[in-house]
């Protein structure tokens, strides 16, 4: 399986402006600076796509790509589609309360309403264990019932002896199995092959 091609599609900030359809629906989220851009845009294999920078705190907007996807099943090839849906990164620590409070209205509006939403891939900085937004976060998403999966991001910036203490400190703080979480490197691109066969098995349900 792999990306033949990605799109932006728009940025929303109500739920009218979500893009219509019913292809499966991946989200992305996490603390601000934990890579999302640049793990999106490396999964898509499109540098520019969603925007990456190195200061945190971007615009609060829900932004939506167009994703094809290329399966092999059975000696035959199919393609699929499936949007992304990059969110607004939260714990930014400048930001206020009532800034916190907005987002918080914002996000819980997307992911109550989203019937095409299959998975939400929440990210963790393989180097930290989880702050308490995380683990706040990962709580509130498992109340709903949402399916969400752990990615520990940037996994290129710790020892291959590290990663397994790392893994077991966030696994244990989140209250989940070590064997449950995806790692992955957008420097080095290791673990892309493990996230798009995990959206694979999403696209194959
Ligand atoms: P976002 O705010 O979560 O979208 O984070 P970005 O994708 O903009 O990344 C934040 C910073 O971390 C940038 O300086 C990136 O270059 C860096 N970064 C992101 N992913 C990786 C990674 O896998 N490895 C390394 N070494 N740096 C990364």
């Amino acid at each position: 399986p792999d990306v033949i091609r990605a799109e932006y599609l728009i940025s929303a900030v109500r739920q009218e402006q979500y893009p219509p359809g019913d292809e499966p629906e991946i989200a992305f989220i996490g603390r601000s600076n934990v890579g999302k851009s640049s793990l999106i845009n490396s999964v898509c294999r499109h540098r520019g796509l969603a925007l990456t920078s190195a200061t945190p705190g971007k615009t609060q907007t829900i932004n939506f790509f167009r994703v094809f996807f290329k399966l092999s099943h059975n000696n035959s090839e199919a393609r699929r589609q499936i949007f992304f849906v990059d969110l607004p990164g939260y714990g930014y620590a400048k930001t206020g309360r009532s800034t916190r409070r907005q987002w918080a209205k914002f996000i819980e509006e997307y992911f109550l309403q989203s019937s095409r939403l299959k998975r939400i891939y929440q990210l963790i900085d393989i180097r930290h264990p989880p702050m308490e937004s995380d683990i706040l976060f990962h709580q509130w998403l498992r109340r709903q019932g949402l399916p969400v999966k752990i990615v520990a991001t940037k996994s290129d910036k710790i020892t291959r002896s590290r990663m397994k203490e790392h893994m077991g400190v966030i696994a244990r703080t989140l209250g989940i199995e070590p064997e449950q979480i995806l790692i992955h490197s957008a420097l080095s691109g290791a673990g892309r092959d493990e996230l798009l066969d995990d959206i694979v098995q999403i696209l194959l349900q």
